[in-house]
């Protein structure tokens, strides 16, 4: 069967592992049976010290690889900061951003690629030809599209405009904030494939990752959000919010500027029935979203083998076929 699943960073990649367990789609002889896609959120991807960063495509590559340092949820493992300590020591901005050393051989094959004229699609590819992820991973677009944040500076009490990033790293989203939009292409387009993997899947799963920053930005796409409304595969989200609280992050943070409750039913109102046809809420929350289906499961990604459960039972919510 062909999965597609719109996914954010780290609670974005826990949950493909438990697509990737359930449909064994890293066991060569399972390959050809089920095909995962995982459209990946590029609104937080940024220029730091002259290198394009991409945090959830990396999360997802080195999650997913066996790369990842498991007790952040990001990065590499065996991470050291030499090269972040040594920018300090010149005083160079950005000094709230961490940039690892293993991760910035990433960064750096990234940059080389875009200036060589590679678009973003192609150049992940290629960096998973080490990471062999066992799931197709494709940016949600080619095309600049970050999520930038209008707060007002506690400094110097003006209105300005910074990257997502700094707004979530820096600030810890904990400063007066406005509101959001949308910096690069005046109208991106999907990445080439996105829109067909939707439109092809057997079902779309939207998983529980930021509603805004994650699959928000992934859905301001037009073309993508056209074909998640337009695909007759059945569409299953999963909530990031669990008894009237973001898991982990600060997802609620974001919420309140959209003026979107932190409740499992408030965010599924918000993706609303043109989008859902079925939401997965925790075992102990309720939602009433007409036009969608709902049921209460458990939620808690704890390993790979309950989120398989769990993806089962986003797959089986609609009667889609196996
Ligand atoms: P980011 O890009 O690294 O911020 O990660 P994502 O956007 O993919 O995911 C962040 C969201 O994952 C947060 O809103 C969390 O509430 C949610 N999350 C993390 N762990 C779990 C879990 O075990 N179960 C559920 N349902 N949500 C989770
Ligand atoms: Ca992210």
């Amino acid at each position: 069967m062909d999965v597609t699943v719109l996914t954010g960073g780290v609670g974005g990649a826990r949950f493909l592992l438990g697509v990737r367990r359930l449909l064994g789609a890293n066991r060569p002889e399972a390959v050809a049976a089920h095909h995962i896609t995982a459209v990946v959120n590029v609104g937080d991807d940024a220029w730091m010290h002259g290198l394009r960063i991409c945090p959830d495509l990396d999360t997802c590559m080195y999650t997913l690889g066996g790369g990842v340092d498991k007790a952040r949820g990001w990065g590499r493992s065996g991470e050291t900061w030499n090269a972040t300590a040594e920018l300090t020591a010149y005083g160079r901005q950005p000094d709230w951003f961490g940039l690892g050393d293993r991760d910035l051989a990433t960064a750096l094959i990234r940059t080389r690629m875009l200036r060589a004229g590679h678009p973003l699609s192609e150049i992940t590819e290629t960096l998973c030809g080490r990471w062999q992820p066992g799931v197709q991973l494709v940016p949600a677009t080619d095309d600049r599209s970050e999520t930038h944040v209008v707060i007002t500076d506690p400094g110097d009490g003006q209105r300005r405009t910074i990257h997502f990033q700094e707004w979530w790293v820096r600030y810890r989203a904990q400063v007066p904030t406005h509101g959001f939009t949308r910096v690069g292409a005046e109208r991106p387009t999907p990445a080439p494939g996105v829109a067909e993997a939707i439109e092809g899947a057997d079902v779309v799963l939207l998983a529980p990752s930021n509603p805004v920053a994650s699959i928000g930005a992934i859905l301001a796409v037009p073309g993508i959000r056209a074909a998640v409304r337009g695909t007759t595969a059945a569409v299953v989200g999963i909530s990031p919010i669990i008894g009237g609280k973001p898991l982990r992050g600060m997802a609620d943070r974001c919420l309140d500027i959209l003026g979107v409750g932190t409740t499992a039913e408030a965010v599924g109102r918000w993706y609303g029935p043109g989008i859902l046809d079925g939401w997965l809420v925790h075992e102990t929350d309720t939602a009433d979203i007409p036009g969608v289906e709902v049921r209460g499961v458990p939620l808690i990604m704890t390993g790979p083998d309950t989120t398989a459960d769990l993806v089962r039972t986003a797959i089986d919510l609609i009667g889609a076929p196996r």
